[in-house]
């Protein structure tokens, strides 16, 4: 049997990278897609895989990506991130917009684009990475929850639309998880980002990408809605045990 082939977006760092090793591990072709690539190639020397550099704000770029993968039973969505804390009062159109961009548009082309070949597989898979912030909005979070609530509504109306037909649609939602989104969130600010974790165990990505080869080595009837994933010092978006 030919290998099956997966494709990770976001797979130059954190869960999108640590998701392409477990899936590789596992046996999966892993097409590893970003904006860097110099990263990209260098993680599918290490599984095996496929880079392709995939700008997912960028509609173009989105269609060449699909164009050239053939073969593709899996999707994880896990491009993204959040820009900023500002309250709503102070609300930066410009944030709102890249997020909603990176998040929501990147998720709807992405997963349009590569339908085709999903349902061609026969039996086709969608995972894509939510949050906390798709469940529980919070002071600060006002784009980035936004955008991710609407992530969550686009993994719940997919998998209605495409019931009777072969593909399951999966959302995992994980709490603090320690990768670059901090310091992507705050700018490049090391100091900001690190403060994220002070004092807590955060997640890793690892723990995420254990979650991701996990709903997609279940058997083809059992679909995974959604996955809730918190670190244990972490109850809520901003409930968090800190020791000093
Ligand atoms: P990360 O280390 O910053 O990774 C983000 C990935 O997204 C990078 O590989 C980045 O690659 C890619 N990306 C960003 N913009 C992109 C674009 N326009 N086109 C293509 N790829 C793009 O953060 P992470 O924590 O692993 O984040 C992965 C996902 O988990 C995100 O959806 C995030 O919202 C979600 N999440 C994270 C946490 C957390 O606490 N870390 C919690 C809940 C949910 P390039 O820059 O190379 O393009």
């Amino acid at each position: 049997m030919s290998q099956r082939v997966a494709v990770v977006t976001g797979a130059s760092s954190g869960i999108g990278a640590a998701s392409a090793r477990a899936l590789a591990a596992d046996g999966w072709h892993v097409v590893v897609a970003a904006r860097r690539l110099d990263r990209l190639e260098a993680l599918a020397a290490e599984i095996g895989g496929t880079a392709l550099r995939l700008d997912v704000t960028d509609p173009e770029s989105v269609e060449e990506f699909a164009a050239r993968v053939d073969a593709c039973h899996l999707l994880v969505n896990n491009a993204g991130g959040a820009l900023g804390t500002t309250s709503i009062a102070e609300a930066k159109d410009d944030e709102w917009l890249r997020m909603y961009e990176m998040n929501v548009m990147g998720t709807l082309r992405v997963t349009r684009a590569l339908l085709p070949q999903l349902l061609a597989s026969g039996d086709g898979q969608v995972i894509t990475i939510g949050s906390i912030a798709a469940r529980e909005p919070y002071p600060g979070g006002g784009g980035y929850n936004a955008a991710k609530h609407a992530v969550g509504a686009l993994s719940g109306v997919l998998r209605k639309e495409m019931i009777g037909r072969p593909l399951r649609v999966s959302q995992i939602d994980p709490g603090l998880v320690e990768t670059e989104f901090s310091v992507v969130r705050f700018d490049g600010d090391q100091d900001k980002a690190d403060k994220v974790y002070a004092g807590m165990t955060p997640l890793v990505a690892e723990d995420i990408a254990e979650t991701v080869r996990w709903i997609a080595s279940r058997p083809s009837h059992v679909n995974i809605d959604n996955v809730f994933i918190m670190p244990r010092d972490q109850v809520s978006a901003q409930v968090v045990h800190r020791v000093p």
